[in-house]
């Protein structure tokens, strides 16, 4: 033929890089051969996010079927009693209390989903600021969170001269507590302590959520912030999610909230996720952010 792409893959050592080539044959105008031109990109990145966005969708539609399952059957085995009375009120409950939960996990996901949506598309996610006192939220949210595990210890690390209140998005502060400590949770699946950390360091408040979990390799350590990114093991896999979680936290900890967030972590040890907020936020500033 004319010309024709191929790709292939080089690995040095772990890595592997691949390729594009494309080749065309190059020919004098009276026709004769010159030879041949080939061109090799490097379209990795391209394709790691090609089997990202695969397996998002995989993901996703284990995600949203689930609970659909879930509804479906416990509400479809309610109708049907309904005439006989074969349910009493203790199932009954126990039926309804399942579905409205899963009702709830669909909500986060799709919320998750168009707030992603949302900030790929420049907009902010409208925040509200006020003065909320501190302490109480960090032990609601311990208290909320101990409620969903029986095998985790949740423990409190609060250090000296905490301020009673910030300044900030109580809603959104809360959002991020509870999706990293919903994480140490999931991460951890044999169980262990959960640390919530919180000291002040200078006009900032430094939180951390420290597990005994299963750790992060270095080289994903930075990218689990990026939409869609999920650590690919054999541990992991067999843990849902969706990989957006961390993308929409760290929205909220640096554009809301005009913050950093990081994570340290050692695999089989486990991970600290840090992150810092103003004591006292500068409105106008974060509202120019988020504007
Ligand atoms: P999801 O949990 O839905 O996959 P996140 O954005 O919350 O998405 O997290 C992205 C990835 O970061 C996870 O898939 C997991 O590999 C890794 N991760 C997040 N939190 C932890 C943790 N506490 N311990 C170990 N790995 C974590």
């Amino acid at each position: 033929g004319e010309g024709g792409t191929t790709d292939f893959s080089i690995h040095h050592g772990a890595a592997e890089r691949i390729f594009q080539l494309n080749g065309a044959q190059v020919k004098y105008e009276d026709g004769r051969n010159l030879g041949v031109v080939l061109i090799m990109s490097d379209v990795t990145e391209l394709k790691n996010i090609e089997k990202m966005k695969s397996g998002f969708v995989a993901m996703a539609s284990h995600e949203l079927r689930t609970p659909l399952t879930a509804i479906k059957g416990f509400s479809s085995t309610l109708l049907d009693g309904i005439d006989d009375d074969i349910y009493d009120k203790n199932d009954q409950k126990e039926f309804l209390t399942i579905v409205v939960g899963e009702c709830d996990r669909l909500r986060r996901l799709i919320d998750d989903l168009l707030n992603t949506s949302r900030i790929e598309a420049g907009e902010s996610l409208t925040p509200d600021y006020t003065e909320f006192p501190l302490v109480e939220q960090l032990d609601k949210v311990l208290k909320v969170q101990q409620q969903a595990t029986k095998n985790h210890v949740l423990k409190a690390d609060f250090g000296p001269g905490l301020p009673d209140t910030i300044v900030g998005d109580k809603d959104k502060f809360d959002q991020i507590l509870t999706n990293l400590m919903n994480n140490a949770i999931k991460y951890a699946p044999g169980g262990g302590d959960i640390t919530l950390h919180a000291m002040v360091e200078g006009d900032m408040v430094k939180i951390g959520i420290e597990d005994q979990g299963l750790g992060i390799p270095k080289d994903h350590l930075g990218k689990v912030f990026e939409r869609f990114h999920r650590v690919d093991n054999d541990d992991n896999r067999k843990i849902y999610g969706t990989g957006l979680g961390l993308f929409l936290v760290k929205h909220l900890v640096e554009d809301v909230h005009l913050g950093k967030i990081w994570a340290e972590s050692e695999v089989g040890v486990g991970s600290t996720f840090w992150f810092t907020v103003p004591i006292q936020l500068d409105i106008d500033e974060a509202k120019e952010r988020n504007s």
